[in-house]
């Protein structure tokens, strides 16, 4: 009888098999649940028409199940000791590609070009390593590879600041960098007892699907970003203060900033949090047309 690598009994066989020890700095903490697994591939949608980009195989827990279901499988790992682990468990799958590679410094669509057969839609699915959610993050955003849809496992305080809603504690600038390409909500909470080793805190998967265009028209993207980022800089303070603190105290600068938040309609003594995505693009643009 097959046992999914998932299952707790499954993953310590083959852990032990290969001598294999966690590494923290790696993030490395495994899922042991194959019911979570499959609710995952089900949020995701995977199926025969869809290629897969994973970030982090571990043993193969999530790769097993992605490979199922998914036309081909390409993941990401940074960890030299678990190629020959990846190479064990994922023999009986044709369909996976194992790269040992740090996913940062990946080429995306390179490697995708190479390794994908057929021209289908991509999804990011992954259970990513918690010490650099926001850079892997950003990496896929940032990117030229076209993401339709990304569902990735994350602490669940990040989920909450990726998925967040103006005038919320948790929104900010990771909240507007990701729902400016991507409409975010949190799917399920993951327990912390389902994983080898335990992490601290509970988890999140949060799905994340591309818009058809960005959330809102702006005429800059590097100024609205910087502007966005600015204003969060200084969490209690109004926007005034942030924006005068990034750009600059003299008269000339604060005729700018005035006239512009005037012309957007936007008070200056409203604090960063309180703007939605299309107030920032509104000033934003009024910025970049008075500079
Ligand atoms: N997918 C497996 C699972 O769900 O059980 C393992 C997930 S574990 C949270 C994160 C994995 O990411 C580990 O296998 C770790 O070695 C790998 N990893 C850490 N940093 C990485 C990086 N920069 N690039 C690629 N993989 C990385």
């Amino acid at each position: 009888e097959y046992k999914e690598i998932a299952t707790p009994s499954r993953t310590k066989e083959i852990l032990k098999k290969h001598g294999f020890s966690f590494k923290k700095s790696l993030g490395q903490n495994f899922l042991t649940e194959p019911n979570i697994l499959r609710k995952i591939v089900e949020t995701a949608g995977i199926d025969t028409q869809t290629n897969v980009v994973e970030v982090g195989p571990g043993i193969g827990a999530l790769t097993e199940q992605l490979a199922k279901n998914a036309a081909q499988v390409l993941a990401f790992e940074i960890d030299d000791r678990l190629i020959p682990v990846l190479e064990d468990t994922m023999s009986p799958y044709r369909n996976v590609t194992v790269i040992h590679n740090d996913v940062l410094k990946a080429d995306l669509v390179g490697t995708t070009k190479v390794v994908f057969k057929e021209e289908l839609p991509i999804k990011v699915v992954a259970n990513l390593p918690y010490y650099i959610t926001t850079p892997i993050m950003m990496h896929f955003l940032e990117s030229d590879l076209e993401v339709q849809e990304m569902i990735v496992m994350m602490q669940k305080e990040v989920a909450d600041r990726i998925s967040a809603k103006p005038g919320t504690k948790a929104y900010g600038s990771l909240s507007i960098a990701v729902q400016y390409f991507m409409e975010a909500s949190i799917a399920f909470i993951v327990p912390k007892t389902v994983f080898i080793p335990q992490p601290n805190v509970d988890s999140a998967i949060i799905k994340l699907t591309k818009r058809d265009k960005p959330a809102v028209e702006v005429t800059n993207e590097k100024e609205f970003f910087k502007l966005t980022k600015a204003s969060f800089q200084l969490r209690r303070k109004t926007l005034w203060n942030n924006l005068i603190h990034f750009y600059g105290k003299d008269d000339g600068t604060k005729a700018w900033l005035t006239n512009s938040l005037t012309e957007a309609e936007i008070d200056p003594s409203r604090r960063g949090e309180t703007l939605s995505l299309v107030e920032f693009g509104r000033l934003s643009n009024t910025l970049e047309k008075n500079r």
